[in-house]
């Protein structure tokens, strides 16, 4: 049974104002009031005018009244009717299903290419000092023959007839809610808004063509492990004009036989012998920028720490340069000829007992010969 219009229920224009409504009603009211009224429908109509009369003197019913009819979606549509012709629905379920709150993406808008990245292992010492480079990454390019359109030579891409270039497609559903419009990429000409009817032979279409490319990297002197380097515009080329994306160099260096790198700092250890730490001496250490002459006091002992200033890495902003610290190791022979047992146990005897300064130069000189092979 079809429910009749509430406006036209109570006899006014659907511009009624609240007055002509309760007017209108009183006198309904009055007239099939079951009480008064003896007809065999007048229940039924007095029923029908305390609804409408209880949904048009409510401004905020009416005003759903209005938009939505005899439905609530309160309580779910029923029948499948046909709601369009509401503006805003679509939006609220484009929302509700994740669907893109109808965002609407120009497919010619310029858009930037996508960015790359590419891993590059160092040497220590070309991350130290830095170095110009050629590396070789694999990348899309647009497709010369025909300039990134796809089009073969000579033709158009056309406007998408699915879509009519918007790149996207309404899809309407009869849902339990009604019928509700959902927004997709079109599948036809996937989202660009252009169809190509004779495609480019060198790229299957797609304007894009996958090329190795040779690009030069300026590595700066100081990059530590980890570090990226951008290289604008070497990334992926943009559509529709848009600009090019960047390519991330990251920086994976190789550890070094023996220095150890500590921010712009290097630490290296140094072997001396017995002899040396106890007499003290010049020994020349490696640095990153060549052979440097450390002096080595008498009564040095062992994990003691040298620091050489500026004989570290550059920093790679520009901020000065580190510095190398030396932690020299006194190492114990382990293999001793019968020589050195007998001047170490010689060593060991007069070591119990006091000495004097000039006896003890002539035992370490002794020692010292015999260290060195003499
Ligand atoms: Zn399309
Ligand atoms: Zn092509």
């Amino acid at each position: 049974m079809d429910k009749r219009d509430y406006y036209e229920v109570l006899g006014v224009s659907k511009s009624a104002s609240k007055d002509e409504i309760k007017k209108a009603y009183r006198k309904l009211s009055k007239k099939y009031h079951p009480d008064i009224n003896k007809e065999p429908d007048a229940d039924e109509k007095f029923k029908e005018v305390k609804e409408a009369y209880e949904v048009l003197s409510d401004d905020q019913k009416r005003s759903h009244y209005d938009q939505f009819g005899h439905t609530d979606p309160n309580q779910g549509f029923g029948g499948g009717g046909d709601f369009g012709g509401f503006g805003g629905f679509e939006d609220i379920f484009s929302t509700f299903f994740g669907g893109g709150g109808g965002r609407r993406r120009d497919p010619n808008a310029p858009r930037q290419g996508a960015d790359l990245q590419y891993t590059m292992t160092l040497n220590f010492e070309d991350a130290v000092f830095g170095k110009e480079t050629e590396i070789e990454i694999p990348r899309e390019e647009n497709c010369e023959t025909c300039d990134g359109t796809g089009a073969k030579k000579g033709t158009q891409p056309e406007t998408c007839s699915h879509c009519h270039g918007s790149g996207q497609l309404n899809i309407e559903q009869n849902t339990p809610f009604g019928r509700i419009v959902n927004r997709r990429v079109c599948n036809y000409c996937h989202g660009t808004g252009k169809e190509i009817k004779h495609k480019c032979s060198t790229c299957g279409g797609t304007g894009k063509v996958k090329k190795r490319r040779k690009i030069a990297v300026k590595i700066p002197a100081g990059i530590d492990d980890g570090q990226q380097l951008r290289v604008t515009g070497q990334g992926e080329p943009g559509t529709n004009g848009g600009p090019a994306g960047d390519l991330y160099v990251v920086f994976h260096i190789r550890s070094h036989e023996f220095f150890e790198r500590d921010g712009d700092d290097v630490y290296c250890e140094m072997p001396i012998t017995f002899a040396q730490a106890a007499l003290g001496d010049e020994i020349e250490v490696p640095t990153l920028h060549g052979k440097v002459k450390l002096k080595v006091p008498s009564g040095t002992q062992t994990g003691t720490k040298f620091r050489l200033r500026g004989k570290g890495i550059p920093n790679v902003r520009g901020r000065g340069i580190g510095d190398q610290h030396i932690i020299v190791k006194v190492i114990t022979p382990t293999k001793l000829t019968e020589k050195q047992k007998q001047l170490l146990q010689e060593f060991a005897e007069i070591s119990g007992a006091d000495q004097k300064d000039e006896h003890e130069e002539g035992f370490f000189d002794k020692v010292r010969r015999a260290f060195k092979g003499e």
